[in-house]
């Protein structure tokens, strides 16, 4: 059985909202973008902002991991 868990990605470098993913298994889904359409990138196992290039992380939060 597949664990979903579901995130904010924050950019660290410019605090940019980058858009909620969901992780099941490893694989990474965009459940929705961030402002202005900017997207989270993975480069090499790391989030990265799609807009600066800066170092993403994610906050899960447990309240919305089976949310859907
Ligand atoms: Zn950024």
């Amino acid at each position: 059985m597949a664990t979903t868990v579901r995130g904010e990605v924050t950019c660290l470098s410019c605090g940019r909202f980058l858009g909620v993913i969901e992780t099941t298994d490893g694989r990474l889904r965009i459940v929705r973008p961030g402002s202005g359409g900017v997207l989270p990138r993975v480069d090499r196992g790391h989030l990265r902002c799609g807009r600066c290039g800066g170092r993403a992380i994610v906050e899960t939060s447990m309240d919305s991991v089976y949310a859907a």
